[in-house]
């Protein structure tokens, strides 16, 4: 007899928010999650779990749940709930319309990390496929499309280089332009207990983070740079261990190739690259700088870690470039307890990007103007794929409201409260003629939306999540798929609709089509994850089990590429009418812009986004703790309440990006990175006013 309120059943699934990607045991009573327990056998988590995770589940039951697919003819109209045949065939039919009216190109979609592997690959396949374009793209484009580009063509692999546990062997940690214990919590508890062991620790971060100095770990220095001065801190480090005879001269040799090795090192070496030369402009002491670089070259086994304060800058791809330039230099890439690695902020943030989710890549990363890669794909889809790239997210804004732009799709993604500059956003989604929305709740977007197609909780349907270690995970079904229809049967829906066919019955068949077409998830399939309880790619006939540590031996690209980092300031600056940098972080209790965890009991330890501001800047400006102050900013003004904070330094203050109120992003601004487009979301120029007092 199992008692009222104790669970029934469990099902082994796996956390839908950060690229930690824990397992746990959501345990069952019926239909009902009664609590998610940290599975032990999780190979991110070994059992482990954070605040966010425990009550993942809270919202899959929450009243503002969407459960019936809704369509409106204007944005104005109200909603009207209609059956799924109805909503969609309304959008493929408003979809046809455009294309006949606008042109092929007038529509396109975008995939979540959020979603599952087979998902996020349904919705680019239909894009590329139904759709006859490459208007595909993903919120990593916000994120981690630097890491895609600057790992791609130094190392030649978009991911990173290690397994979570090779922090465990890790004798120097670096950690830059990231808070791995709030925004990665289950691993960086990892990190502090490896610090703990002895390992050193470099911070390079603007703000004082907890692992600069908390109860229990001390860094050995703290890099506090001014924000958007990453590579000039970079090319420093890099100066101090070309100059110093730091070089680890036979792994490079062996390793890179000698020519662009030989162009980095003279071009680091300049004089104009030091420490000191450069110390006015990053605002770090020339000699933390160079015992920092000492310690990273000499310090036994090396490993970089880094997140979002690294690539959302008009410079993130240069700085994750440089990074990989420093761990090469020294030998720290291709064994345990070394490396680079990006900390993934979604759950599948990962799988989007390996899944083809770009408007210039296929799954795997290929380049849709590879004729070999296309004509593949070509044999297997039956239809003549487009073999130029095409439009970004800020691209089909633009052109949007230019009025070439008429359509989109978009698949568990905010787009009005994630991305930078609202009102560039807003505009954009406003000049359209059919929007159509999938999601869990009417989310800012939604307000621009001519269908509401209700999405599926990571409880409700089956697949895969790869997160930041490229772990391949399985999200396991643990209860029916509330409106109907997983997120998965819903594209294939409206690509049917469309009159593209699609005939999957269960995402394994999804999953055996991506290893049949991506050669690094060759061996991938469902009875295999099952097996192994998770497999990291590349998994294939080279490596039939996977893969923990990348580029043993050799690097993916064959010899690793040096390429330079000019520093190149950004055009964002601080003046007398915006004289702070503000800039943007995560906060433990919370997830992204808050969608899910504000619907939690999460909300219980954090319930609004505070600015931080030092107390030297509050003071001049006659801010005092709990002061409901004004950001403004030359894209707009927001409202925050001030918390006076030494881990600010002067002339920098900060913010979470979770989204009670109005949101960060009314202030951020257009600026991007110059490879990718991914907005420089850490550095913008604001002046703060108290509101509140006379
Ligand atoms: Fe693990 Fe991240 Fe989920 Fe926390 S939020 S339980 S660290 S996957």
């Amino acid at each position: 007899v199992i008692e009222a309120g104790q669970p029934e059943h469990s099902v082994v699934t796996t956390c839908a928010y950060c690229g930690v990607g824990c397992s746990f045991k959501a345990e069952m009573r019926g239909t009902e999650v009664v609590r998610m327990m940290p599975y032990k056998d999780g190979g991110a988590n070994h059992g482990h779990s954070c605040v966010k995770g425990r009550f993942a589940w809270g919202y899959a039951t929450h009243k503002d749940r969407i459960t019936k697919p809704m369509i409106r003819a204007k944005i104005t109209d109200p909603w009207q709930e209609v059956s799924w045949e109805v909503a969609i065939n309304h959008a493929a039919s408003e979809f046809k319309r455009i294309q006949k009216q606008y042109g092929r190109g007038s529509i396109g979609g975008i995939t979540s990390s959020r979603c599952t592997n087979e998902e996020t690959y349904l919705v680019q396949k239909m894009v590329r496929a139904a759709f006859g374009n490459n208007n595909v793209d993903t919120c990593a484009r916000v994120c981690h499309s630097p890491t895609g580009y600057g790992l791609g063509t130094t190392l030649g692999t978009s991911a990173g280089t290690q397994t979570f546990d090779s922090v465990m062997e890790a004798d120097v940690i670096l950690v830059m332009g990231a808070n791995p214990t709030d925004a990665h919590p289950v691993f960086g508890s990892r990190m502090k207990k490896r610090i703990r062991q002895g390992a050193r620790l470099i911070v390079i971060d603007p703000r004082r983070i907890d692992l600069v100095k908390d109860a229990h770990v001390e860094a050995d220095y703290h890099l506090a740079l001014k924000p958007g001065t990453n590579v000039a801190i970079v090319n420093a480090l890099a100066h101090v261990i070309a100059t110093e005879g730091l070089i680890n001269e036979a792994y490079v040799k062996e390793r890179c190739e000698p020519e662009d090795f030989a162009l980095w090192r003279a071009f680091v070496s300049e004089p104009r690259n030091s420490p000191e030369a450069t110390e006015s402009l990053t605002g770090v002491p020339a000699a933390d700088v160079r015992a920092a670089a000492r310690l990273y070259a000499t310090g036994g086994n090396a490993a970089i870690y880094y997140g979002l304060g690294v690539t959302e800058h008009s410079q993130g791809s240069t700085t994750v470039i440089g990074i990989a330039n420093l761990a090469m230099a020294t030998g720290n890439i291709g064994r345990m307890g070394v490396g680079v690695n990006p900390l993934r902020g979604q759950n599948n943030v990962q799988g989007a990007c390996d899944m083809g989710s770009f408007p210039h890549e296929f799954s795997g990363y290929r380049h849709v103007s590879n004729d070999a890669v296309r004509e593949s794909f070509e044999a297997l889809w039956g239809v003549k794929l487009e073999s130029e790239p095409g439009l970004r997210i800020p691209n089909m804004l633009d052109a949007a409201m230019d009025g070439s732009f008429k359509g989109i799709y978009i698949q568990g993604e905010d787009i009005a409260q994630s991305d930078p500059d609202i009102k560039h956003v807003t505009g954009g989604l406003e000049a359209m003629e059919c929007v159509v929305v999938q999601d869990l709740f009417l989310n800012e977007t939604a307000n621009f939306a001519h269908v509401f197609l209700p999405g599926t909780t990571f409880l409700e349907k089956d697949g895969t999540f790869t997160n930041a270690e490229r772990r391949i995970n399985l999200v396991r079904k643990a209860t029916p798929p509330v409106p109907g229809y997983a997120d998965w049967e819903v594209t294939m829906l409206l690509s049917n609709a469309l009159g593209y066919k699609m005939d999957y019955k269960h995402p394994s068949e999804i999953m055996d089509e991506i290893a049949a077409m991506t050669p690094t998830f060759k061996n991938v399939s469902f009875k295999k994850i099952e097996e192994m309880g998770s497999v990291q790619w590349p998994c294939n006939d080279a490596s039939p089990d996977g893969t923990p540590i990348m580029h043993i031996g050799k690097f993916v690209r064959g010899k690793g590429r040096f390429v330079l980092t000019e520093y190149v300031p950004t055009d964002e600056k601080s003046t007398a009418k915006f004289p702070l940098l503000l800039t943007t972080g995560r906060i433990l209790s919370q997830y992204n812009v808050g969608a899910q965890t504000r619907r939690t009991e999460n909300v219980a330890w954090h319930d609004e986004d505070i600015l931080e501001i030092h107390p030297h800047d509050a003071e001049q400006r006659g801010i005092h703790d709990g002061d409901i102050v004004s950001v403004i900013s030359r894209a707009g003004e927001t409202a925050l309440a001030a918390l006076i904070s030494e881990r600010m330094q002067p002339g920098v203050v900060y913010t979470t990006f979770h989204h009670f109120g109005s949101g960060v992003n009314v202030v951020t601004t257009d600026f991007s990175d110059w490879a990718t487009n991914c907005p420089e979301y850490k550095v913008t120029a604001v002046e703060v006013r108290a509101t509140n007092r006379p």
